[in-house]
């Protein structure tokens, strides 16, 4: 019986990018190096963003750098229900409340609790959790390392939008557990909001997962990638050279004459040679300063 678990949860809210290459194929290399399954979830809830066709696109663009799900493909669309009755159970159990406060209204911090005795202006509401606020979130992160927050600095998060929307935060947490996920790998631009998911995983009795999160790749001015041009032309590229370059990106150092090889063999050289360690402490990639033959 295997006791990993991996999954790569992409949004349909563009292409595939170097940054979710990254996640896609390092999430991969971690789970078949721990003779682990890994499954592909499509995070298509903020339907305001999701592109047409751009899931068909992700999955095909997966499926040519040979990145299968082991399990049909779960669509957090489908999953309303779900997470409704986690909803559900935790009004029953007293820790959601109503808030009236709107996004202007909390930008310039974490939450402050302003609605924590009642929704404090008018609805729409958000419904929030409600965190001791003198406790404290730890969670060890394997690349990373130890992570601390108080819950002040975290805010209580929001679980359903105020457009009535299921938040992120909650839908990852019901859907890692519901698919029996022990791994998380992902990117570390997620880290900040770790310490919510593990407490909302508590919050509903769910067990804990394992975390390493992945540096944040970002392109020459020092944003994230995403909407570069380099980008845009992964789908493109012959993909033994987004693999290759997506191996150079995660530190794996893969001799050049790899990528005259099939997609195939690049992945079982790299799942052989898989060296999360290359990565720990580190925070963000810098595509200018590694060889990435694109
Ligand atoms: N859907 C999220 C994203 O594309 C990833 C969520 C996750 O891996 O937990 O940023």
């Amino acid at each position: 019986m295997t006791t990993y678990r991996g999954r790569f949860a992409p949004s349909p809210t563009g292409r595939l990018h170097l940054g979710s290459l990254v996640a896609a194929l390092g999430s991969y290399l971690d789970a078949r190096r721990h003779q682990g399954q890994w499954l592909i979830r499509i995070e298509d809830l903020d339907t305001a963003r999701v592109l047409p066709g751009a899931t068909n696109e992700l999955i095909s663009t997966l499926a040519r750098l040979g990145l299968h799900s082991d399990e049909p493909i779960l669509l957090q669309s489908q999953r309303i229900s779900a997470y409704q009755a986690a909803l559900d159970h935790l009004d029953a159990a007293g820790t959601l409340y109503r808030c009236s406060c709107s996004r202007a209204d909390t930008a310039a911090g974490p939450y402050t609790g302003r609605c924590r005795n009642g929704p404090t202006g008018a609805g729409p509401y958000s419904l929030r959790l409600r965190l001791d606020p003198d406790g404290e979130c730890g969670f060890f992160d394997r690349l990373q390392g130890a992570q601390r927050h108080t819950h002040r600095a975290l805010g209580d998060p929001i679980l359903r939008r105020r457009d009535g929307q299921i938040a992120y935060q909650l839908a990852v947490v019901v859907d890692d557990a519901a698919q029996g996920i022990t791994d998380v790998v992902r990117g570390a631009d997620l880290l900040p909001a770790t310490g919510w998911q593990v407490k909302i995983a508590a919050a509903l009795g769910l067990p804990p997962v394992r975390y390493a999160h992945l540096p944040v790749v970002l392109d020459a001015n020092g944003s994230k990638l995403s909407k570069s041009r380099s980008a845009a032309a992964l789908a493109e590229l012959p993909p033994a050279q987004a693999l290759m370059g997506g191996l150079a990106l995660l530190r794996q150092n893969p001799p050049p004459q790899l990528g005259k090889a099939s997609v195939e063999e690049i992945l079982a050289w790299a799942v052989t040679h898989w060296r999360p360690e290359a990565l720990e402490g580190v925070a963000e990639i810098h595509p200018s300063q590694c060889d990435l033959g694109l």
